[in-house]
């Protein structure tokens, strides 16, 4: 099965942790204030899996398709 990243904007603090971590797959929108995902399937998996665990407000996670 496939999984895709997600983000839950509502959770997300605007840290910019995970754009830093994995800029490949993550990107500040800095009009929404919010990250989003720009790669949902093709990213490294360590790195976005990196991203996670660092996420202070737990806002993104693998979803199953
Ligand atoms: S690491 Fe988490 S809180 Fe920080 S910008 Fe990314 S999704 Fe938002």
């Amino acid at each position: 099965m496939a999984r895709r990243v997600v983000i839950d904007e509502e959770a997300c603090v605007f840290c910019g942790t995970c754009a830093e971590i994995c800029p490949e797959v993550f990107r500040l929108n800095e009009a929404k204030q919010k990250s989003e995902v720009i790669k949902p399937e093709g990213g490294p998996t360590d790195l976005i899996q990196e991203a996670i665990d660092s996420c202070p407000a737990s806002a993104i996670r693998w979803q199953d398709e």
